[in-house]
């Protein structure tokens, strides 16, 4: 990093506790469909901003407004207002882990009104759309700057606000597996495990429960998986699909497919893992998985969607296998002009993929 670069960066975070410390009232807001590092860094800020000192608004724009139910456990929950509630016009507000305003879903255009925006996030697709930017696409969650953030207003760490950080940074790191699992990122851990929160806790809400029913959806889903051999560059594709017909058999909802991919992207044989999950409006939200030869993050920013290099996702209709052909093409887009390391891409091409695309905001999350 350059000196300038440098000076920018402290420059950013100047401004940003500046405008932060001179507001009476702030609103925080995430992405739609909150992942973990999404809600857990926003309830993590709300409440080391909150404590009386000032009025502190969070929400996201999803309406029917819904907590994922794997996240019912993070503290701070009470602190929620729903976008209906939301300050037209804020005169700060601020952002977590979205990558762009379309991300912030009907909060997209309180953004777009707002006096000051601040966006914290990691995504190297942020397309800076605030007033100032606390991006870092080398952190490995928003969690570890919303940690920093909270650091630079001179808030001590309570085990609560160390809960909804501790989630991001877990959830993020694939369980501290991912390449970007660095020394830094145990040491952030070992501090926020010193604040008391139970480490086996979190891990337990977060991948460790379900009800009976899910091991019935998880067996459909699994049961027709399919595995390709050609998938562009020699890579293989492992994909499946999690129907409405699957979660309804149990009455679960969508967010309880989010985790079949987790079992999926093991296949040794493949490169690449896809599940489609149908929404109950019948687009099929896809979670994409890289082991890093190929970036899943740039295919689905083509679909429109968004995410990083291993995990990212996207929302398309059609039939599951134009939606996996749309996948395909981008792949294959990566590995430079036909006869490349490609194999025999002929038949792998077929006609261009033009996907439904899902009627206002329709990105799936990635991360
Ligand atoms: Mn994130």
């Amino acid at each position: 990093m350059t000196a300038a670069a440098f000076s920018d960066v402290e420059g950013e975070w100047a401004r940003a506790i500046k405008v932060l410390e001179g507001a009476e009232v702030i609103c925080l807001a995430c992405h739609i469909r909150p992942d973990a590092d999404a809600l857990g860094s926003m309830l993590a800020v709300a409440q080391a901003l909150g404590n009386g000192r000032r009025q502190v608004i969070a929400s996201f724009g999803d309406l029917p407004f819904e907590v994922p139910a794997i996240l019912g456990f993070l503290p701070g929950l009470e602190l929620l207002t729903p976008p209906d509630a939301y300050p037209e016009r804020p005169e700060v507000m601020m952002t977590f882990d979205a990558a762009s305003a379309d991300r912030l879903g009907l909060l997209a255009g309180h953004a777009s009104r707002a006096g000051e925006l601040i966006v914290l996030d990691h995504h190297a697709s942020n397309t800076r759309f605030g007033t100032v930017h606390l991006v870092d696409p080398a952190a490995a969650a928003t969690a570890v700057l919303a940690h920093e953030l909270i650091g630079r207003l001179g808030v001590g760490l309570s085990a609560d606000i160390a809960v909804g950080l501790y989630a991001g940074l877990v959830t993020d790191t694939g369980s501290f597996k991912y390449p970007a699992t660095s020394p830094q990122v145990h040491q952030l851990a070992a501090s926020l495990i010193a604040t008391g929160l139970n480490p086996g806790a979190v891990a337990h809400e977060l991948w460790d429960r379900a009800p009976f029913g899910y091991l019935g959806m998880l067996s459909a889903a699994l049961g027709r998986a399919v595995l390709e051999p050609d998938a562009g560059c020699g890579h293989c594709l492992v994909w499946t699909t999690v129907t409405c017909a699957d979660r309804a058999a149990a009455g679960l909802s969508l967010d309880a497919a989010e985790s079949v991919i987790d079992v999926v992207r093991r296949t040794d044989e493949a490169s690449v893992a896809l599940v489609l999950k149908e929404s109950d409006d019948g687009y099929w939200q896809v979670s994409a998985r890289s082991k890093g030869e190929v970036d899943v993050g740039r295919a689905c920013v083509a679909l429109g969607g968004g995410g990083h290099p291993q995990a990212a996702g996207f929302t398309a209709g059609g039939s599951p296998a134009e939606v996996v052909a749309a996948v395909r093409e981008q792949l294959l887009a990566q590995c430079g002009p036909p006869g490349d390391q490609c194999g025999p891409s002929g038949q792998l091409r077929g006609p261009p993929g033009q996907l439904r695309r899902p009627p206002g905001n329709g990105q799936a999350a990635g991360r």
